[in-house]
């Protein structure tokens, strides 16, 4: 007899659970994404021991039949895709028919469920997979799903749980992050006695992230609006245009973070984590912030469902696009530019140093949350409520959480109430047109311009102010190709390694482009017989050595736009004048002037500020005259 057997269902789900199961929160990211796909305006969750023993969400939405809530625990059983063509075009967040026979074969699961048309729905109880029992269920429509002692059959698993702080966190995390996606439906997510999350329908996303995240929050990002782009497919059989849009809030460049947990991204309502787009938002930053850091962002990507491929992992938290470049591009794009039209000013105190993110998304709230002690629930709370009042939502109104960001060292204004409206509409970003009046005083060190403004004092590093105005002229230059270029008496030789020859060959037109004049000089070594403008011969050889190894890239194929702005800013930083030096007047006059021209006064090439504020209101209130 031969040896291949087919797995029994049990077996079968049991191994599906391994992926799509994971930890608690992926039991409800699953449950939240069904009761959304449901078409639900109000959710409930219900934890206890960070998901260990109870687990219960409870939705409005369409509820089930008898017989599908049977069949929901069949593998493989949906009710969103019919045919394989619908893979091309998945619109719900589910599509696998995993999830549900998945978490019954690891937990005790009760679903109940009743159909708004039905006067009675169903009850189905599973434990390990099993069904125990199937009954009628009279209860309010809608679904409620209890999944309790998660992982009591698979002991492996259970040893791999962390602290229920930790998985409480996650589970808080993502019922945010839900919430952010989908503002105009309530969410209500409750630990023992403790509301975490309790949000009500709101019209925008703008309120919604007041909700969760507080005023002061709100005030320090920059929101993204609605910003569309089309793309024009030809290599379909018939030519068509396809839309994408973007949408969210950005932090400006002096919110910085140490990692990237404070960036969330959709993909049509999708939470995913996606390289590429990691990649496009830290391009849109590049320049503006030190390299180790990272911004908060919430990004909205809503595209045709053909455009993008759900079906690449089974927790469903990858995608694969299908113009990726283009998508690329169109969220670095969008992002730098509204990043370069906010400018933001440094003032003095000096901007905060990056601030440590916790090991979890949305640092501060989840680590709260973690920190929390609970007081342990008594058994008997738990089954205490009857079913039938669940998917009534009493919203009790609940503090708004701590402000997140503090790099003022103005007192933190109060907090209104979560539930209150917007108390006043963000204000527009600092002009800097005020900067085209600055009178330059002196230098301190030769090397930092001291000048009073129209708004109080100002001091301005002059090697990075420089810095950018080079760069900015250097892209100027580049773009309509035209840069200014020095020949060398004698030519410079470079000896070259094997992997920076082959670097060399691919970016040769664009060195040239940049000012360079070089050519292949024997085996591994090139002539450079001319070079941009301004940077001294000494500097030469570092130059084009940094350049080969910003065309190296790390992640992904460094783009033209990102290497000839990684070239402009090594020109502009090796042309630039050094500190250590002294200014007369009217040199510093002219780089003052030519800094409020720049499109970025406030940050140089690399992401360090350029310019420090010292307000009148500040002096004021320091000498204590107001
Ligand atoms: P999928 O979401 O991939 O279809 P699931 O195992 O999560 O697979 O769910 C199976 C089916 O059960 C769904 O296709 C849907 O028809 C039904 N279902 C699950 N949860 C709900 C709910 N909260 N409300 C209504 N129907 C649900
Ligand atoms: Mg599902």
């Amino acid at each position: 007899m031969g040896k291949i057997r087919v797995l029994s269902d049990t077996v079968a789900n049991k191994i599906a659970a391994g992926e799509v199961v994971e930890r608690p929160s992926s039991v409800v990211k699953e449950l939240i994404e069904n009761s959304l796909d449901a078409g639900a305006t109000q959710l409930r969750i219900d934890i206890d021991s960070g998901g260990r023993r109870l687990i219960r969400v409870a939705d409005d939405g369409c509820g089930m039949l008898r017989d599908d809530a049977l069949l929901a625990f069949e593998r493989h059983a949906t009710s969103k895709l019919s045919d394989v063509k619908d893979l091309l075009s998945i619109a719900t967040l589910g599509f696998r028919g995993e999830a549900l026979p998945s978490i019954a074969s690891v937990s005790r699961l009760l679903l109940e469920t009743r159909s708004a048309d039905e006067t009675t729905g169903a009850a189905v109880e599973f434990a390990g997979g099993k069904l125990l029992r199937c009954d009628e269920f009279p209860g309010p429509a809608g679904t409620t799903v209890s999944v309790r002692d998660l992982f009591f059959n698979v002991p492996a698993r259970k040893k791999f749980l962390r602290s229920d702080q930790t998985e409480l966190a996650h589970i808080a995390s993502l019922a945010t992050h839900y919430s952010l996606a989908h503002p105009k439906k309530a969410f209500l997510l409750r630990h023992g006695g403790n509301d975490l999350l309790d949000v009500t329908p709101v019209e925008t996303l703008r309120e919604r992230v007041y909700q969760v995240f507080g005023s002061q929050t709100l005030d320090e990002l920059i929101d993204l609006d609605m910003v569309e782009r089309e793309l024009a497919v030809v290599d379909a059989a018939e030519p068509e245009t396809r839309v994408f849009g973007l949408r969210g809030f950005i932090s400006a460049p002096q919110v910085q973070k140490l990692n990237r947990n404070s960036i969330f991204m959709f993909v049509n309502g999708r939470l995913i984590r996606d390289r590429l787009l990691m990649h496009a938002l830290s391009a849109a930053y590049h320049n503006l912030m030190p390299p180790a850091c990272f911004p908060f962002a919430l990004l909205f990507l809503d595209c045709d469902c053909e455009e993008v491929d759900v079906n690449v992992h089974p927790s469903k938290t990858e995608v694969r696009f299908r113009h990726g470049t283009f998508v690329h591009d169109f969220v670095r794009g969008t992002i730098r530019e509204r990043l370069i039209a906010a400018r933001p000013a440094s003032s003095l105190p000096v901007p905060s140093q990056p601030q440590p993110a916790a090991a979890l998304p949305y640092s501060d709230f989840t680590q709260r949350i973690e920190n929390q002690q609970f007081e342990p629930v008594p058994d008997a709370s738990i089954p205490a409520e009857r079913i039938e009042d669940l998917p009534v939502f009493h919203l009790k109104t609940s503090a708004a959480p701590e402000q997140r960001f503090d790099f003022e060292s103005v007192a933190p204004q109060p907090v209104p109430d979560t539930h209150g409206p917007l108390p006043y509409a963000a204000e527009t970003p600092q002009s800097l047109a005020i900067l085209s009046d600055l009178r330059p005083l002196g230098q301190i060190h030769d090397s930092f311009i001291i000048a009073a403004g129209r708004d109080g004092l100002w001091i301005i590093d002059q090697h990075v102010a420089h810095e950018r105005i080079l760069f900015e002229k250097v892209l100027r230059q580049q773009a309509e190709n035209r840069v200014e270029r020095q020949h060398l008496l004698m030519p410079i030789l470079l000896e070259l390694t094997a992997s920076q020859q082959i670097e060399y060959a691919h970016i040769a037109s664009e060195l040239e482009r940049a000012g360079f004049d070089s050519e292949p000089f024997g085996n591994r070594t090139i002539a450079v017989k001319a070079a941009p403008a301004g940077v001294g011969p000494a500097d030469i050889e570092k130059l084009v050595f940094e350049i080969l190894e910003i065309a190296e890239g790390e992640l992904r194929k460094v783009s033209v736009d990102d290497l000839r702005r990684g070239m402009a800013a090594s020109i502009a930083c090796r042309a630039a004048i050094k500190i250590n030096m002294r200014l007369d007047q009217s040199k510093m006059e002219w780089l003052l002037s030519e800094l409020a021209a720049t499109k970025c006064p406030m940050s140089c090439p690399h992401g360090r500020p350029i310019a420090l504020r010292y307000s009148t209101r500040d002096i004021l209130k320091s000498f204590h005259r107001i």
